[in-house]
C-alpha cells in the first residue's frame, strides 16, 4: 500500500521530478502595469471575461470553487480540458516506455488504451465477470510489478455499472500502484464519489467532467481530485495556459447554478427509467445491465443491421458489439423524451425488418 504522498513520488519518472517547469507571465503577478506577456493591451470583453489577457495557470477562483463542490482541499483539486486530459497528465507524470505498463478491466472506455499507445505503454487487460462486476481478486492475484496504473471506470462506460468503494479499497490497501477511478458519469448514479478518499489514499486519483451531468460537453472541462503531491506535479507537466479565461469562467458558473444541473439529471434519470419500462416489452431485447449512467446497453439480434437501420434515418447510436463481451450490444445515450421515441419508434422498424429479411 502507498501510505504517504512521499512515498506515491517514488513511482514518478526520474525526470519529471526533477524537471524544472515552465514560468509563465501570469503564475504570479496578474494585476499592475503589464508588460510582461506581450499580450494586446486593449480590453476585449466576451461573455464577461477579459480575453486579451492570459489566463490563470492555477485556476485559482475555479478549483475554489471545485473544492467547496467536492469537498476536497483546494490544494487536491486541479481542472483540465475534459477528464481526457487528466489520462494524458497520468502517463506523462508516472510511465517509461520499455518499462510500465498500465491495467484495465474490459469492456470499458476506450480512451484509457489509445492514450496509453500514443505514450508508447502496453496495456495489461483484465475482464470483469460475466456480470461486468469488478472483482479485486482478479487484479491482486494477476497484477505484476511492471502495472503502473489501473484504470476503473464508476458508473463504468459502456454498462453503466458502479465499482464498489470497498473493491477500491481493497485495491488501494493490497497493491502498490495507482488507481483511477474515472467518475465522468457520476452525479446520474446518486452514489457519493469517492474523491473523499483522497485523503486517506494517495494513490488514487478520481476524475470527475463537466460534459455529462453539467451539459457542458463543448466546453472542454474537466478536474481531478488527487494528492497534493500530485497535483503539484500535474501543474509541473501540463500545458500552463490549458484552460482558457471562458472555460474557467463557465466551470464557476455552472457551479454557481447547479440547480439547473440537479433538475436535468432528474429528467435524464426518469427518462432512462421510462426508456428501460418500454424496452422490456420489446420482444428480442434485452437490457444488458442495470445502467446508473445516461445511457442504455441492450442487446438484440443483428444488432449491426439494426444499427445501420437507425443510422439511416438519422438516429445515431453506439454499436459496442467488437467490446469484450458485448456482441450483439448497442449502447444508446438518453436523449430528450422525443428523441428517445423517435429510437424506440426507429428500434421496432428495424427489428421487424431484420426478422423480415
Ligand atoms: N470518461 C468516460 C468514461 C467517458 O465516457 C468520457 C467521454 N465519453 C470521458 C471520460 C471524457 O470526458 P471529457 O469530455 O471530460 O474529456
Amino acid at each position: 500500500m502507498i501510505r504517504t504522498g512521499e512515498e506515491l513520488l517514488e513511482l514518478v519518472r526520474p525526470g519529471i521530478l526533477n524537471l524544472k517547469p515552465y514560468t509563465c507571465a501570469r503564475d504570479t503577478v496578474k494585476e499592475g502595469v503589464l508588460l510582461d506577456a506581450n499580450e494586446n493591451p486593449f480590453q476585449r470583453i466576451h461573455c464577461g471575461s477579459l480575453l486579451n489577457r492570459y489566463p490563470d495557470p492555477h485556476q485559482v477562483d475555479l478549483r475554489r470553487e471545485l473544492s467547496r463542490f467536492t469537498g476536497v482541499p483546494f490544494s487536491s483539486v486541479l481542472a483540465a480540458s475534459g477528464s481526457d486530459e487528466v489520462f494524458d497528465w497520468l502517463f506523462k507524470v508516472f510511465c517509461i516506455p520499455g518499462n510500465d505498463s498500465v491495467a484495465l478491466f474490459e469492456p470499458t472506455y476506450g480512451m484509457y488504451e489509445v492514450t496509453a499507445g500514443i505514450f508508447g505503454i502496453p496495456v495489461v487487460r483484465f475482464q470483469l465477470d460475466d456480470d461486468f462486476n469488478f472483482r479485486p481478486e482478479s487484479f491482486l492475484e494477476r497484477a505484476g510489478d511492471d502495472i503502473k496504473i489501473l484504470f476503473l471506470c464508476s458508473p463504468n462506460n459502456p454498462t453503466g455499472k458502479m465499482v464498489s468503494e470497498e473493491s477500491v479499497i481493497k485495491v488501494l490497501e493490497n497493491w502498490k500502484g495507482l488507481v483511477v477511478v474515472d467518475e465522468a458519469y457520476l452525479e446520474f448514479s446518486g452514489q457519493a464519489s469517492m474523491a473523499a478518499l483522497v485523503a486517506d489514499y494517495p494513490a488514487l486519483v478520481v476524475t470527475r467532467t463537466f460534459s455529462k451531468a453539467f451539459g457542458s460537453a463543448g466546453v472542454r472541462l474537466g478536474y481531478v481530485a488527487a494528492d497534493p503531491q500530485l497535483i503539484k506535479l500535474f501543474l509541473k507537466v501540463k500545458l500552463p495556459y490549458n484552460l482558457s479565461v471562458l472555460t474557467q469562467r463557465a466551470g464557476i458558473e455552472a457551479l454557481e447554478n447547479l440547480e439547473e444541473a440537479v433538475e436535468e439529471i432528474d429528467r435524464i434519470v426518469k427518462e432512462k427509467q421510462r426508456l428501460e419500462k418500454e424496452l422490456e416489452a420489446v420482444e428480442n431485447v434485452e437490457i444488458v445491465t442495470e445502467s446508473r449512467a445516461n445511457f442504455l446497453l441492450i442487446r438484440c439480434p443483428n444488432a449491426r443491421e439494426v444499427y445501420e437501420s437507425l443510422f439511416s434515418k438519422g438516429i445515431i447510436i453506439r454499436d459496442r458489439g467488437s467490446q469484450h463481451g458485448l456482441e450483439n450490444c448497442l449502447r444508446v445515450s438518453i436523449g430528450t423524451p422525443e428523441e428517445n421515441d423517435l429510437f424506440m419508434a426507429g428500434l421496432k422498424d428495424a427489428l421487424r425488418d431484420s426478422e423480415d429479411s
